[in-house]
């Protein structure tokens, strides 16, 4: 049985970061399933679909072709035999993704792509329904989640990082929006796992972050159960805003 890290939590939460490091740490791969919904948003922009027209979509989205391959250690995602990676980090795609990802259709397909990959290989996965959908077996399971105003602060200084015009309350809108639709679509709605530990990153460091999952894994490991782990998180609401 392969080993398996679940990591559920909102946009922006730190999720891909915290989860590649941990990955890097354990030596074993980083499944990043958002890539894929964005994949398959990607292809409906592209035909341009309405992303109100669920119909359309779930008849559709048997025309994309989506795979995942790891060359020189990262993840790459296949749109019909197209290498994708570069077009899937914008906010017009993501939005799409919120759109498209509330499609059974969609998730049917993409989640049978992931329980696959989870079996062969020990992984780090992270999305919004790994630890109560997608593999709700797995060993350790993590929500985590940060304030809508630091999640924000955090994207907006990406944006400006990498040169962008771009506005905080914009931002701020655009993620507590798709907090709402993830977290209220009808399938697969975001939410904390029962058995995941809730870590807010709200006041910590990625290394922070990262060395407490570590922790949680070697306490999994050694059969020390999350006791611990959950009271030091207490009972805080799921959710990130
Ligand atoms: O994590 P990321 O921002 O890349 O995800 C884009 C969108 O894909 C999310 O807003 C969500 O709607 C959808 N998604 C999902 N289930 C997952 C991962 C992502 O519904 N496991």
């Amino acid at each position: 049985m392969s080993y398996n890290i679940a990591i559920d939590g909102p946009a922006g939460a730190g999720k891909s970061t915290i989860a590649k490091a941990v990955a890097q740490k354990l030596q074993i791969i980083y499944v990043d399933t958002g890539a894929m919904y964005r994949a398959m948003a990607l292809f409906m922009l592209r035909e341009g679909v309405d992303p109100s027209d669920g119909e359309t979509i779930s008849g559709r989205c048997r025309e994309a072709d989506i795979t995942i391959a790891y060359e020189e250690g990262g993840q790459v995602v296949y749109l019909n035999g197209e290498n994708v990676n570069a077009c899937l980090r914008t906010e017009e795609v993501g939005n799409m993704a919120s759109a498209t990802s509330a499609q059974p259709a969609v998730r049917e397909k993409l989640v049978e792509l992931q329980r696959v990959l989870a079996a062969k290989e020990d992984c780090v996965m992270d999305g919004r329904d790994i630890g109560t959908c997608v593999l709700p077996d797995a060993q350790v399971k993590i929500y985590l989640t940060a304030s809508s105003e630091v999640r924000a602060r955090r994207r907006y200084k990406e944006l400006l990082a990498k040169g962008e015009k771009c506005d905080l309350k914009e931002i701020q809108k655009s993620i507590e929006e798709r907090d709402y639709r993830d977290m209220h679509r009808e399938h697969s709605p975001l939410r904390q796992a029962e058995d995941a530990v809730l870590v807010d990153s709200s006041d910590m460091t990625i290394d922070e972050v990262i060395a407490r999952i570590l922790e949680l894994c070697r306490r999994r490991a050694a059969g020390r159960d999350d006791e611990e782990g959950r009271a030091a998180d207490g009972d805080a609401p799921k959710g990130g805003a």
